[in-house]
């Protein structure tokens, strides 16, 4: 059986099985049990294992990546077209949600007493996440600390600082271009080193996806409020509706035209991606399984993997700019706020800032929305009323941050003149 048909099954197995166990058991001691000693730590251990490899990888793959493409002037070609796709894709991408949510006005439809519910059922969470938006620095210092005055420190922390970290990758580089070839070597050798460790680590973790994919999704499912599903139907279909869109749309057509490549047969081959993003919602640990897919599956260079996709997995967010720009509307709507069409671009801008600068695990990008909400006048605190839902649309727009990450791979392969695997 191939690998992705065994990860479907655990997903399959774990979304019946915790779906059923919802409706008949929902709240008993015993269920309570499984989830805590069960499928929860099974779940976690399987992210954690795939995380874990992250920031080696990182470093590992952009800096060989850097040093494999060789000449200064290629990579900032490479580089230019990279960061612009990010940023062009990505602000299209909270248009269309942003339309939409202009158009369905989806906070027409919540009511009153659904909202008072919602808020004081979430408080505590939401008072949590507020109390962390508020110590983040967003701003110029934000760009300062890209340039880490200490990398070591920058990733010795719970939350990784990974634009630090892509920088100081960069960095080394570059400079492994520079030196003699020679010197150069043996550092050249050791980053190989490292890639293959990671490598055999992911496959090893990857063994065990369909138990760990199977977990994870039991927990989300046996957990899940689905009554909420229903209060917030109308937001979650526009949210739904927008990544669908733009994953059959914005991804085929710039698959199809700009880079001349089948889009159907695309998404077959990155089928263990689209299944690993969906049930562990996180852009890091998904982005061992797109390099070695990407390369493997599609060809695609092993210089233009090692440094565009690390990099994508930290910038290139489309389904959660997309999701943080209908959610301030939707929550604008909800609270009365009437926000200009300036104010809306602005929605944009932060949207897409806010994307650029999400942990790639799940939820990373709530805190960053509640600080766009507060800084449009939208209560943030208000973020309660989402939050029961914010999983299965964490799960959705996790599998358009990084197939998005793998179109622009492709696309940067076929404009640099390689051919894509048929
Ligand atoms: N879970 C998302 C990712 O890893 C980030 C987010 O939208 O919260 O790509």
């Amino acid at each position: 059986m191939k690998r992705h048909t065994k990860i479907f099954l655990g997903l399959a197995i774990g979304a019946v099985s915790g779906v059923l166990s919802n409706f008949l058991f929902r709240d008993s001691p015993q269920l309570q049990f499984i989830q805590k000693y069960f499928t929860d730590p099974a779940g976690k251990i399987f992210l954690n294992f795939l995380i874990m490899m992250v920031i080696p990888l990182v470093f590992a793959s952009l800096s060989l990546g850097v040093a494999q493409i060789g000449d200064l002037k290629k990579l900032g070609r490479i580089g230019l077209k990279t960061i612009s796709y990010f940023f062009v894709v990505t602000a299209f991408a909270v248009t269309i949600g942003l339309i939409l949510v202009n158009v369905i006005k989806p906070g027409n439809f919540l009511p009153e007493e659904t909202k008072t519910e919602l808020m004081s059922s979430f408080q505590n969470q939401a008072t949590e996440i507020k109390t962390t938006s508020e110590n983040i620095e967003f701003g110029i210092q934000t760009f300062v600390n890209i340039v880490p005055r200490n990398p070591v420190a920058a990733i010795a922390k719970p939350n990784p600082e990974m634009l630090a970290l892509i920088f100081f990758s960069l960095i080394v580089g570059i400079a492994l271009t520079i030196i003699d070839k020679d010197k150069a070597a043996p550092l050249i050798k050791l980053l190989e080193g490292i890639n293959d460790i990671t490598v055999v680590v992911i496959n090893i973790a990857m063994k065990f996806a369909p138990i760990g994919v199977f977990a994870l999704i039991f927990s989300v499912t046996s957990r899940f409020g689905y009554d909420l599903l229903v209060a917030l139907s109308m937001y979650v279909v526009t949210v739904l509706l927008g990544l669908t869109i733009h994953l059959i749309f914005s991804y085929s057509f710039l698959l199809k035209f700009a880079t001349k490549y089948n889009p159907i047969k695309f998404f077959k081959k990155i089928e263990t991606v689209v299944l690993t993003a969906f049930s562990t919602s996180s852009s890091s640990a998904t982005l061992p399984t797109t390099i070695s897919v990407s390369q493997t599956n599609l060809g695609i260079p092993k210089q233009i993997t090692g440094f565009v996709l690390p990099l994508g997995a930290t910038m290139n967010m489309n389904g959660t700019a997309l999701f943080e720009g209908v959610t301030v509307l939707f929550l604008a709507q909800v609270f009365g706020v009437n926000l200009s069409i300036g104010m809306q671009l602005i929605v944009i801008l932060m949207s897409v800032l806010t994307a650029i600068g999400s942990a790639g695990v799940p939820s990373g990008s709530i805190p960053l929305l509640v600080m766009v909400l507060a800084m449009v006048n939208v209560p943030p605190e208000g973020i309660a009323i989402i939050l029961g839902v914010d999983r299965l649309l964490d799960m959705c727009r996790t599998v358009l941050n990084v197939t998005g990450d793998i179109t622009c791979a492709a696309y940067i392969t076929k404009s640099e003149g390689f051919e894509l695997k048929e």
